[in-house]
């Protein structure tokens, strides 16, 4: 049995305050990821600053029409918001592409963006792994990987880790454009989306940018014109992680691609921004030729593990196919 504190505190100033003088806590939203990594042994946080009460749970209107996600909006609110649904598909699309019903009820905005990953590895404290203790290794290199990155994975070192960023939800809001607001014991900041998640470098511990006792407050997603879509591929179909999804939006006009956002999860470490597709689909016919040599110029970078060149197909294949529903032949 292992003792926690739990703590709440009057307002979000004063819950950054508790948690920066307890550098062994961890805030905690819906507790869908962190108490069962606590459960497993894997989190130990000694206190636990409750956060869910604290920041907003409302959706509001930007002057620029986009939206204002409070931290606390659970996962099905924002999934059901009709603005949502009518200006933002992709990420409704995201929200229902994951877990349950029964958990999306549960869980919040905000943690959603810092679950962790599913890495068999990382929940199984009988094995080496990084991410979970520093320099102890990475079981998934030589051992299960197929559902591993593509991208951005260090493979060797003190470093070396292969896991995936297992958010839905953290690829629409990449192709989106989302800015994160933060609060912490320095005042407030906003950390764009593309830099929130990071690559596991050398020190694969870190999923993100942000410093202990960072509190996010909210998201703010610009407006968007173009018509969006989220799809994914998994295991089975409901319950299971993606193996490769992808996040997109774009305007075709007069047959060619005008603007383009696009984003694939189950790949890499954090979301991966496509921006070599992007950059090789701005100006070209909305073709499946045009749509298919975008997504050999941003899959040119993979380096597949041994188990898992499947993806490589998997996420062109996908790529192609969400573009054609989107804007294909010129539509
Ligand atoms: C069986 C199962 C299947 C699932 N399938 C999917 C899936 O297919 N796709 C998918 O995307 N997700 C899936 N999930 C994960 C689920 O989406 C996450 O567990 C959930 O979104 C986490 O939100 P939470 O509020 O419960 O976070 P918590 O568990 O409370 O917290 C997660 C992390 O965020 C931190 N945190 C929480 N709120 C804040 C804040 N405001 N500021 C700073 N830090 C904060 C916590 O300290 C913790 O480190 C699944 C989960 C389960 C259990
Ligand atoms: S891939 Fe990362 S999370 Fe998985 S075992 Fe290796 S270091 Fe751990």
């Amino acid at each position: 049995m292992r003792e926690f504190r739990y703590e709440r505190a009057a307002d979000p100033p004063a819950a950054v305050a508790l948690l920066a003088a307890e550098p062994g806590g961890a805030f905690l939203g819906g507790g869908t990821n962190l108490v069962d990594l606590m459960k497993l042994g894997v989190a130990t946080p000694d206190v636990l600053v409750d956060v869910r009460q604290l920041t907003s749970s409302e959706v509001t209107e930007l002057p620029d029409g986009g939206l204002r996600i409070g931290a606390a909006v659970p996962n099905a609110d924002l999934a059901a918001d009709r603005r949502v649904r009518d200006r933002f598909p992709v990420l409704s699309q995201a929200l229902l592409a994951g877990a349950s019903g029964q958990l999306r009820n549960r869980a919040t905005t905000g943690g959603n963006l810092l679950q962790r990953t599913r890495c068999a590895y990382f929940t199984d404290v009988t094995t080496p792994c990084n991410k979970r203790a520093p320099g102890s290794g990475c079981s998934a290199l030589e051992g299960l990987h197929r559902n591993h990155a593509l991208f951005g994975a260090t493979l060797e070192g003190p470093g070396a880790c292969v896991a995936t960023h297992p958010s839905d939800m953290a690829v629409a809001l990449a192709a989106l454009d989302a800015r994160v607001r933060v609060l912490g014991p320095d005042g407030e900041r906003v950390v764009p989306m593309s830099e929130l998640h990071r690559l596991p470098g050398e020190d694969p511990d870190r999923d993100t940018t942000l410093r202990h006792g960072e509190l996010i407050t909210a998201l703010d997603v610009p407006a968007l014109d173009m018509p969006s879509r989220y799809r994914k591929v998994r295991d089975r179909a409901a319950f299971a992680f993606a193996l490769v999804s992808v996040a997109a939006a774009v305007r075709v006009t007069d047959g060619v691609v005008e603007d383009v956002r696009l984003a694939l999860g189950g790949v890499a470490h954090r979301p991966w921004r496509a921006t070599a597709a992007e950059e090789a689909l701005r100006g070209r016919p909305a073709t499946e030729e045009s749509f298919a040599a975008a997504a050999d110029a941003e899959l040119a970078a993979a380096v597949p593990l041994r188990d898992n060149g499947y993806k490589v197909p998997l996420a062109r294949n996908l790529v192609v196919r969400i573009l054609l529903e989107l804007g294909g032949e010129g539509r």
